[in-house]
């Protein structure tokens, strides 16, 4: 079995310690979520749901970008590689399974399938091949968004174009706090850096501590703590956690970026369903950029032929939906660290290392499936 830490009992440091010995010393309880894949990966890497008291318990919600890509998103990238067209995304996203197979899969027979870091990678590409039609699957938050964004105020290449999928955090939060049974809300700091606090305060106006956190172990320790503090004074509000890079503002460049180029839609999340006011895709003077309308017939019939391999496909049973959503946890899935390993995952959520099954096989020796 694949462990990241030999350790069998975390090393905790003093400034951890002492935050610890006040989440003990207060008698509040709490359901906790949060909503990044970058939290999951510190709180099982650190043993941190071993060394809390039973009455805290943190669950993982949609926190993880390529978990959260829809699979009809994934099955249009297939379609595309297939016709010829070269598909440039993260490694990451190579690896998850659409409803059939997974880009990988489709790289290993011929298509044409490439792994970048970034847009600029993608724009690279297609400048030094302008014989290719490249396009980049974007994926994720508003932390990779504003960098899509910038690239596509500069001249781009014909031959390239940007296949969005990308979401926004609040309305999950939003959506997640009416449907699944949590006291308070850990928010991610990296997002809370691009857009600011403010997106947060609805949650708290219906009655949900929000913290917004840092990724060390000791921010999520202080986060935990200052969710305490709001229950034990009988309030709740947005507290900045992690001021060192958030502003209350957040980065209003960043967002001005954004705005122009993208507009708010519906969009679909794995696991969950259509969140209304979710997504983000492009604006209409920027449609010579945008895969989906440039490759919009041909979405339609290599769509139609995807769909019928994945319904004669014998899908393993994969609960990433239930878990995304907090309402089960990866030891309750039949394949966990069985047929589903970070080597050969079954599931979207055993891919990254954002992903709440990875990290409780890969931390499992330090803890990081406590609370199953
Ligand atoms: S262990 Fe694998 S199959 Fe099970 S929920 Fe996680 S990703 Fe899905």
């Amino acid at each position: 079995m694949e462990n990241g830490n030999s350790l069998s009992k975390p090393v905790v440091p003093e400034l951890e310690k002492k935050l610890l010995e006040r989440i003990k010393d207060s008698e509040v309880s709490l359901r906790i979520m949060h909503v990044c894949g970058t939290h999951e990966r510190t709180i099982a890497k650190y043993g941190l749901r071993n060394l809390l008291p039973e009455r805290i318990e943190v669950i993982s919600g949609p926190g993880c970008p390529v978990c959260v890509t829809p699979e009809e998103d994934i099955n249009i990238a297939l379609a595309l590689a297939k016709s010829g067209v070269t598909i440039v995304t993260f490694g990451d996203m190579m690896r998850v399974p659409g409803s059939a197979e997974s880009l990988l899969d489709v790289k290993s027979e011929g298509a044409d399938v490439r792994m970048v870091y970034s847009i600029d990678d993608a724009i690279v590409l297609a400048e030094k091949k302008p014989e290719l039609e490249v396009v980049f699957f974007g994926i994720g938050f508003e932390t990779t968004v504003p960098s899509n964004a910038a690239a596509l105020l500069r001249n781009t290449p014909e031959n390239f174009s940007l296949f969005a999928s990308q979401k926004q955090t609040p309305p999950a939060i939003n959506f997640l706090a009416s449907d699944t049974n949590v006291d308070a809300f850990i928010a991610p700091g990296h997002v809370a850096t691009i857009i600011g606090t403010e997106p947060f305060e609805p949650l708290a106006e219906n009655g949900f501590p929000v913290v917004v956190s840092g990724f060390e172990a000791g921010d999520i320790l202080l986060g935990i703590n200052l969710l305490q503090d709001q229950v034990e004074k009988g309030i709740s509000r947005v507290d900045n956690g992690y001021p060192r890079a958030v502003k209350p503002e957040g980065n209003q460049i960043a967002q001005k970026i954004m705005d122009r180029v993208f507009e708010t839609s519906d969009s679909e999340w794995r696991g969950i369903g259509k969140i209304e006011a979710s997504g983000l895709v492009l604006r209409k003077e920027f449609e010579e950029k945008d895969a989906a309308k440039k490759y919009e017939d041909l979405y339609a019939s290599a769509l139609e032929d995807v769909r019928k391999k994945a319904e004669r496909k014998d899908k393993k049973r994969c609960i990433c939906a239930a878990i995304l959503t907090g309402k089960a946890k990866p030891s309750q899935c039949p394949n966990f660290g069985e047929s589903c390993t970070p080597k050969s995952p079954a599931g979207p959520c055993m891919v990254s290392q954002e992903g709440m099954c990875y990290n409780w096989f890969k931390y499992a020796r330090i803890g990081g499936g406590k609370l199953a």
